[in-house]
């Protein structure tokens, strides 16, 4: 038995013990819920819509309860409380467009109208589901959603960062009458490479170190993996920009919650010419951004939820200094009640030879670099080896589509930055080492988890074995 230990990212105190699920809980889980499976895929859809309805009742009476828990694990509270308006609002989006995804009926033969083909769904038995600690509640039920309502039964495996949210969801869930299809368990790395030895299909979260370890286990098992993995991602400002929407939305998109997120900008290209106005309007606007400590009621930005990631923004910052560039706005990583924060840090000056020019940062940084040309901001912003959200900003939405065309990132937002985060109806892969596997959002969100199968019927008379002799006319 492995005993874990929370800690609280506003106090920095170890206060939540919980034990890690071992190889033999996690079979037993995954025999209950394949058991659970058949009846589950016999519901057909419209049973298991209804029971989905049933789950974002049952989270909405249970709202106060998991946003609590959630914004113990998170140090943040609006946020905590949004990820779960979103959870019952995903459920409600996914029913309205299920039962319109998937073709229906028998189709003629293109060459041979005899023979006629129509397709079967079949759903993977058991998903398995596992989540990082920056966004807890959203990422564990994004997939696990269009999962179950496509007939698979899904285990979650959060994040060991942030595991308190996970037992009034389980009330929720178990209220519903939903426990034998959907189940968490929890634990680390070690509980995570379980999982994926006991399910049909895995989808992942988190970093690209892990993701290549679940990628290589999931081949091992000859199982798919929906990878979605870390980001760098650019925005890059136009000289035809209005500043002050530009200012805005590199900011936001920069700082929201911490910038913890993975459609975080991370790094901002902006014409030479507009440079020092935007710099001037970036700053001051940095500089009224507000950390939601001692009050967790007021400021906008909150602590750096896994201590560890507190190191890596220092670092980040610090090397960027060390080769030449200049700090404008905040800098240093804080330690407050014995949590750690960071106000939004704007760098200028700042290079490709930079840590923060390069890595994944995954916190409230902007290094802002100008460019000249725009073919020079297009070569900067695809200087990197991810691929995961790109921002363009312009005067017009036909110039910024036409510099976003020639980004190479699965998401593009136009006029605004980081728009994945709150729209998800528009399907996207990541490319290069920001993942790999169908897209989550979109219509494949629901139809990666369905095999097809392929149902081919003669309406005429089978081919006789004669009909291929090698003398045949
Ligand atoms: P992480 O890779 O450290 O951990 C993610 C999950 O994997 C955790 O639940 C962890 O316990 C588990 N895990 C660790 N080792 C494992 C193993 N060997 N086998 C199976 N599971 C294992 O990531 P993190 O630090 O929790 O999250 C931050 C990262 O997540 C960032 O890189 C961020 O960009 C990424 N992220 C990506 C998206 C996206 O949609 N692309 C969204 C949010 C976060």
């Amino acid at each position: 038995m492995t005993l874990l230990q929370a800690r609280d990212p506003r106090t920095g105190q170890l206060d939540f013990s919980f034990e890690a699920a071992g190889r033999t809980d996690i079979e037993r889980a995954a025999n209950r819920l394949r058991a659970a499976g058949q009846d589950w895929q016999a519901l057909g859809l419209d049973g298991r819509m209804a029971k989905l309805g049933e789950l974002a009742d049952a989270i909405g009476r249970h709202h106060q309860a998991i946003a609590e828990r959630l914004s113990v694990d998170t140090g943040r509270r609006k946020i905590a409380g949004r990820e779960v308006d979103g959870t019952i609002g995903a459920i409600h989006g996914w029913l309205a467009q299920a039962p319109h995804l998937l073709p229906d009926g028998w189709t003629d033969g293109r060459m041979n109208p005899a023979i006629r083909h129509a397709p079967q769904f079949v759903p993977y038995a058991l998903v398995g589901v596992i989540s990082p600690w920056n966004f807890p509640l959203t990422l564990s039920m994004i997939d696990t959603i269009p999962a179950l309502l496509a007939g698979c039964t899904v285990m979650i495996k959060p994040s060991e960062v942030t595991p308190r949210f996970v037992e009034p969801l389980m009330v929720a869930i178990e209220e519903a009458g939903l426990k034998d299809v959907l189940t968490f368990v929890q634990g680390g790395g070690a509980t995570g490479a379980d999982l994926i030895d006991h399910v049909d299909a895995v989808c992942f979260t988190g970093s690209v170190a892990t993701g290549r370890k679940v990628a290589a286990a999931a081949a091992g098992n000859m199982i798919p993996a929906f990878l979605e993995l870390g980001g760098k991602d650019p925005l890059v400002v136009l000289e035809s920009a209005d500043i002050e929407l530009a200012s805005d939305a590199a900011l936001r998109g920069s700082v929201l919650s911490t910038g913890q997120a993975c459609q975080s900008i991370e790094r901002i290209y902006v014409a030479r010419s507009i440079y020092d106005t935007f710099m001037d309007r970036l700053v001051e606007k940095a500089q009224s951004v507000r950390l939601n400590w001692p009050d967790i009621g007021t400021g906008e930005i909150g602590p750096i939820i896994f201590a560890n990631q507190a190191e890596i923004l220092q670092r980040h910052i610090d090397d960027a200094v060390a080769k030449g560039a200049n700090v404008l706005t905040g800098g240093s990583v804080e330690t407050h009640g014995g949590g750690r924060w960071l106000k939004p840090t704007v760098l200028s000056n700042v290079t490709h030879d930079m840590a923060v020019m390069r890595e994944e940062t995954f916190g409230p940084i902007l290094p802002v670099m100008a460019f000249d040309k725009v073919e020079e901001a297009i070569a900067l912003a695809n200087d990197t080896e991810f691929g995961l959200s790109a921002a363009v900003f312009a005067g017009s939405l036909e110039e910024a589509e036409a510099v976003g065309r020639q980004i190479e990132a699965g998401g593009v937002s136009l006029n605004d930055a980081a728009l994945t985060a709150l729209f998800h109806e528009a399907e996207k892969h990541s490319f290069k080492l920001s993942g790999m596997g169908g897209s989550r959002m979109g219509p494949a969100g629901f139809q990666r988890f369905l095999r097809r199968k392929a149902l081919i019927a003669n309406t005429g008379k089978p081919a006789p074995i004669g009909a291929f002799a090698e003398d045949a006319p």
